[in-house]
């Protein structure tokens, strides 16, 4: 089996492009669907989530002002 594609280089190290199944193994890769991640195997099914707590607490950066105060 070629693995190749679950791989990708990423200047100079390896970028993992799949998941691999928490039930089946590390060596057993959930296919990539817009929404989910869905093993073959098993049929585990991940949803995929943007956390809503980090998407929504999105910090504020306080901007630097410069103070006029004195006008
Ligand atoms: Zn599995």
């Amino acid at each position: 089996m070629d693995s190749s594609k679950y791989y990708k280089i990423e200047g100079d190290k390896l970028v993992r492009t799949h998941r691999a199944c928490p039930k089946c193994g590390p060596s057993f890769f959930l296919a990539n669907h817009y929404d989910r991640w869905s093993c073959g195997k098993c049929g585990n099914t991940i949803f995929k989530r943007k956390s809503p707590a980090k998407t929504k607490a999105a910090r504020r950066t306080p901007r630097k002002r410069t103070k006029s105060k004195e006008s």
